[in-house]
């Protein structure tokens, strides 16, 4: 097990990375530019997000809030609609909070000191590394996921990465292997041969560039590290609900505390809803009523096609039911719009699923 690398040893190391980086490295839009603006956006989508995924929303949100101060005075629901369907709202609300406070104290930039970048909503000291490592070359290590497997497995560190003794000794090897010259460079440079080359499963140890010092390469052990965690039991929930549909093809969404499931609609509009344990018509009448304050269900409610839901340890079952009425009810805290048009407000992935089966439902 190694956590250290004696020179000359890691100045090799470093510039057989930094070189392979520099030739190899793929063409992103966050790495067009140095502006840490557009580095932060970057960082904040791609946690738990795949590139693939980030890369429309990306565009789309810097055509819409292009510089720092445009995101600062942007509504809320704005910005939440331009993340809707990446999912992890808490991120965007995070992000626009930041907008606001790097305005008002740091004058509109994102801030130099490392501790002023952790006192912002939303940036943790992976975050904060990297975006002021790449944007203005401070000396920080930026550790996650992928660079701490490459590490695991350059140093043969086995067991769970995450236990916080682990972590924190990785943190420092982090640290010392930090090429200082380059910061910026290396963080980069490790997080991408972990995500296309010294991958989870099968890493592909003979296009690496560095495999000559890799101990767990040397002693076969690329398989073993890093080791499995142990997964969260999922949670298996039912959600019955309801679109209401007027003769004019509107339905109504809710956003109200307790009108929702806060893990599958993250408190953006939605459909109202409730988790059922034993009849979901019968439940979601009841709920209905207890919204609205109807005598009864609003009309029959015709059941459409169910749908599955993962969402992190969540294995949720969606049981969407439709409700003709002739008139739907005007009440504070809801929307009335078209129901092919629900995506111009915030919703979640879960609502966009609902009112797609709705929307072929009632064609
Ligand atoms: S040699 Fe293989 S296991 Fe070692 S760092 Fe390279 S890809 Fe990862």
């Amino acid at each position: 097990m190694r956590h250290q690398w004696e020179e000359p040893e890691r100045a090799r190391l470093q510039l057989s990375l930094l070189r392979w980086f520099r030739t190899h490295r793929r063409d992103l839009p966050w790495r067009a530019s140095r502006d840490p603006y557009r580095i932060w956006i970057a960082e904040i989508m791609l946690q738990q997000t795949r590139i693939a995924a980030v890369l429309p929303y990306y565009d789309r949100f810097l055509r819409n809030f292009p510089t720092l101060r445009a995101l600062a005075r942007a509504r809320q629901e704005k910005v939440l609609r331009l993340w809707s369907g990446l999912g992890y709202y808490t991120r965007a609300r995070n992000l626009h909070r930041a907008a606001k406070e790097i305005v008002c104290n740091h004058g509109g930039k994102f801030p130099h000191r490392l501790r002023d970048a952790l006192a912002l909503p939303g940036i943790g000291r992976y975050t904060a590394a990297a975006v002021l490592s790449i944007a203005y070359r401070l000396p920080l290590a930026a550790l996650d996921g992928n660079v701490a497997r490459v590490l695991a497995r350059l140093g043969a560190i086995r067991g769970d990465l995450r236990v916080p003794r682990r972590w924190q000794r990785l943190a420092g090897g982090a640290e010392h292997l930090l090429a200082r010259q380059a910061p910026g460079d290396w963080n980069q440079a490790l997080m991408e041969l972990g995500e296309t080359i010294c991958t989870p499963q099968n890493p592909r140890c003979k296009d690496c560039p560095v495999s000559r010092f890799c101990l767990a390469r040397a002693r076969r052990l690329t398989r073993e590290i890093p080791a499995a965690r142990r997964k969260r039991a999922a949670v298996n929930v039912r959600i019955a609900c309801a679109i209401l549909a007027d003769p004019r093809g509107r339905t109504i969404l809710v956003r109200e505390p307790g009108a929702h499931d806060s893990v599958l609609f993250s408190r953006l509009w939605q459909f109202p809803a409730v988790e059922v344990r034993r009849e979901p018509l019968t439940e979601l009448g009841n709920h209905l009523r207890k919204l609205w304050g109807f005598g009864s269900p609003p009309a029959r409610l015709e059941a459409l096609p169910t749908l599955r839901h993962p969402v992190t340890f969540h294995k949720a079952t969606l049981l969407p039911f439709m409700a003709r009425v002739a008139k739907l009810p005007h009440l504070a805290g809801t929307r009335i719009l078209a129901l092919n048009q629900i995506l111009e407000l915030p919703v979640s992935s879960a609502t966009r699923k609902i009112a797609a089966v709705a929307v072929s439902g009632s064609a």
